[in-house]
C-alpha cells in the first residue's frame, strides 16, 4: 500500500518533469522500494525475472536506472556500484545532495540530509586544493543502530 502510494507520486513526478514512468521502469523502481538494501543491476534483473517470469538484460536495467536517476527517484551508490530508491519521493521539500550512511554489517543504507553549510565548506576546501568535484555525494561506512 505504501509502495503503491510512492509509485503513484513517482509517476506524477516523472510527468511533471516531462518523463514517462513506463511499466518496466515502474517495476524496477518497485523492486528497489521493496528492498531495504541497495541492489546491483544484476540483482534487480534477478528480482525482475522472479516477479514477471521474464528475463531482462542487465543493459536494459542500466538504461532504466539511468532514467530513474535522472528523475531523482533512484540514487547510485558509487562505492558499491549499487542502487537505492530515494527515500524522499513523496516529500514536498527540496532535495539536498543525497548523503548515505551505509552499514557494513547488515548492508542497510540510510539516506540522510546533511547541512548545506557543511557541504559548501567541504566543496570550498576541495576547490582550494585545486580539485574539481564531479559529485558531492558522500557515502559513509559504519554500523547502524541495530548492529552496534
Ligand atoms: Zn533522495
Ligand atoms: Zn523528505
Ligand atoms: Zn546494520
Amino acid at each position: 500500500m505504501k509502495t503503491e502510494k510512492i509509485l503513484q507520486q513517482a509517476e506524477k513526478t516523472c510527468m511533471e518533469q516531462g518523463g514517462r514512468l513506463t511499466p518496466k521502469r515502474r517495476q524496477v523502481l518497485e523492486i528497489l522500494l521493496q528492498q531495504p538494501q541497495p541492489l546491483s543491476a544484476y540483482e534487480i534483473a534477478d528480482h525482475y525475472q522472479q516477479i514477471l517470469s521474464e528475463t531482462i538484460p542487465a543493459m536494459s536495467v542500466y538504461r532504466m536506472l539511468d532514467f530513474l536517476i535522472s528523475q531523482g527517484l533512484v540514487h547510485k551508490l558509487a562505492s558499491a556500484n549499487k542502487f537505492i530508491a530515494c527515500s524522499h519521493i513523496t516529500c514536498t521539500h527540496g532535495h539536498q545532495t543525497p548523503q548515505f550512511l551505509i552499514c557494513d554489517n547488515c548492508h542497510s543504507v540510510r539516506e540522510v540530509g546533511i547541512d548545506n553549510r557543511l557541504i559548501n565548506a567541504l566543496k570550498k576546501s576541495i576547490s582550494d586544493n585545486k580539485f574539481q568535484l564531479n559529485s558531492p555525494q558522500l557515502e559513509l561506512h559504519g554500523l547502524c543502530e541495530d548492529c552496534q
